[in-house]
């Protein structure tokens, strides 16, 4: 891709005012202390606290395209607390102390975002204005009910919000409650990615862009213009992980596509809300999601794109007509005063799901080799608790970060094809069907409670 096709990657790229010219691509065997493959959030944060701790070490970034590319520089820019296993699941796996830990963990990583952003003068475009997410009927307000319940248990911070409240944040339509937390902000985050990577190369980390790895080894990167030796290697490719020899079946890429308007007038944002700069979502099960860019636009997002056969990637894929008309017809429905704006940018691209929905870290000190991924739809803010973390299992520092639960936590493997084609996809269709009945019967739906429990989610 030249640089025109990489600002075409998202509405966030296109906002760039950099030139977007791969940094030079490596050329020969090399020997480094910490060798980091892929240079989107994970890589970036891990380089960045490396340097931290100590200055002298020896670092390689190497991407296949260009800091950014992959779901890092493309998200929904919220950087909030959540986390893709719930605080019950994990209370009944490591214990109470250990969930209210992760969690924790989470909401002080919002605030560490922000301030490395406001420290290295990132101009990230953020804006810590919470979470509302809306019920828009009885069903959906039930589940909005035993959210704010497991928050209680769990000291989560997210409080119940009657119709008027609710709306009063977000003037969306059939709105009946909804939950707000103020652990999230808003960020622009290809500038964000884009800004890291500057930080880190200017304090002296080598990143070689158009350089894909095609094998992680014990201490060593393979790639087709050379070997990278190096003490420790992390793996920080999330949704591209099933690329590298060996990985097939580690990460489940998943496609999750955008679409964004026009700027919108001042008048319609007195009208629909989202003053604080909000990030938005709702109680379905097939998940939306939203912000009002910094240049005033809606930005909607949601899941429904089809999981591709043996977990394929391609630039295609990022763009799937049906799922972007279902998206405006979407935000047409919960906001009619938008019908008529401009849809100026539609997207996508492929986060990472593990087999039990488990976000995870770790090192494997024989190989040395690190990794962390599996963050499903919650990478922006959990990225950079990897990159803390694995700088403290590198450095063999025992901290809290290290004894938080999803440390080691290891991953069964996905099902063999065409299994995982087969389930991935009859998940797809039996959430987007419960949402429907659902809205139609006003109870649960038994079909969406199954396929959770078989997702491991
Ligand atoms: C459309 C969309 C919306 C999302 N919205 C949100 C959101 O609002 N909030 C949130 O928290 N999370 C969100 N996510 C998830 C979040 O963006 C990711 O979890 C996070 O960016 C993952 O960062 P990463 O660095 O691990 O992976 P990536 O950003 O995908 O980076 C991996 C990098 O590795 C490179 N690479 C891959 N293979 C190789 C190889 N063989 N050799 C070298 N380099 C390689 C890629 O080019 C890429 O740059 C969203 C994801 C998508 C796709």
């Amino acid at each position: 891709m030249d640089g025109r096709d990489y600002r075409s990657l998202s509405l966030w790229f296109d906002q760039l005012d950099e030139a977007l010219t791969p940094r030079p691509a490596l050329s020969g065997d090399i020997e480094v202390d910490v060798a980091i493959v892929g240079a989107g959030f994970t890589g970036l944060w891990t380089a960045y606290y490396l340097q931290a701790a100590d200055p002298s070490l020896r670092i390689a970034l190497l991407e296949k395209e260009i800091a950014g590319f992959g779901a890092s520089g493309r998200n929904g820019g919220w950087c909030s607390a959540l986390y893709p296993v719930s605080a019950a699941t994990l209370a009944d796996e490591h214990g109470r102390d250990a969930a209210i830990a992760q969690y924790a963990a989470m909401r002080a990583t919002v605030n560490e975002v922000l301030r490395v952003v406001a420290d290295e003068r990132i101009a990230a475009d953020a804006a810590h204005g919470g979470t509302v997410v809306l019920a828009r009927n009885q069903v959906q307000l039930s589940r909005a009910v035993d959210e704010v319940a497991e928050s209680a248990e769990y000291d989560l911070g997210t409080a119940l919000l009657d119709a008027d409240a609710a709306r009063g944040r977000l003037a969306a339509t059939q709105v009946v409650g909804g939950t707000f937390t103020p652990n999230c902000a808003a960020v622009q985050p290809a500038k964000l990615a884009r800004g890291l990577a500057r930080v880190v190369t200017d304090r002296g980390a080598a990143l070689y862009e158009h350089t894909p790895v095609v094998e992680i080894q014990p201490h060593a990167a393979l790639t087709r213009t050379g070997r990278v030796r190096a003490e420790y290697v992390v793996r920080a490719t999330e949704g591209y992980t099933p690329t590298l020899a060996g990985e097939r079946r580690t990460i489940a890429p998943v496609y999750s596509l955008i679409i964004a308007t026009e700027p919108l007038s001042d008048a319609t944002w007195d009208a629909i809300g989202l003053r604080e700069r909000e990030t938005f979502s709702d109680f379905r099960h097939l998940i939306i999601y939203g912000q009002r860019s910094a240049d005033g636009r809606m930005v909607f997002g949601g899941r429904g794109a089809p999981y591709h056969y043996a977990s394929r990637i391609r630039p295609a894929y990022d763009r799937v007509p049906k799922v972007f008309a279902a998206l405006h017809a979407e935000l047409a429905e919960l906001f009619p005063s938008l019908r008529a704006a401009r849809i100026t940018h539609r997207w996508g691209g492929p986060l990472g799901i593990a087999r039990d929905w488990h976000a995870s870290v770790g090192l494997d000190r024989a190989t040395g080799v690190a990794w962390a991924g599996g963050y499903v739809g919650d990478g922006v803010s959990t990225t950079n608790l990897a990159g803390r973390t694995v700088t403290d299992l590198i450095l063999n520092r025992d901290t809290e970060l290290t004894r938080l639960p999803w440390v080691g936590h290891r991953i069964r493997a996905w099902e063999p094809e065409p299994l995982r084609w087969l389930g991935a996809n009859a998940g797809l269709r039996a959430m987007t069907w419960a949402d429907a009945a659902e809205a139609r019967r006003g109870r649960p739906s038994r079909m969406a409670s199954l396929v959770n429990g078989m997702m491991g989610r």
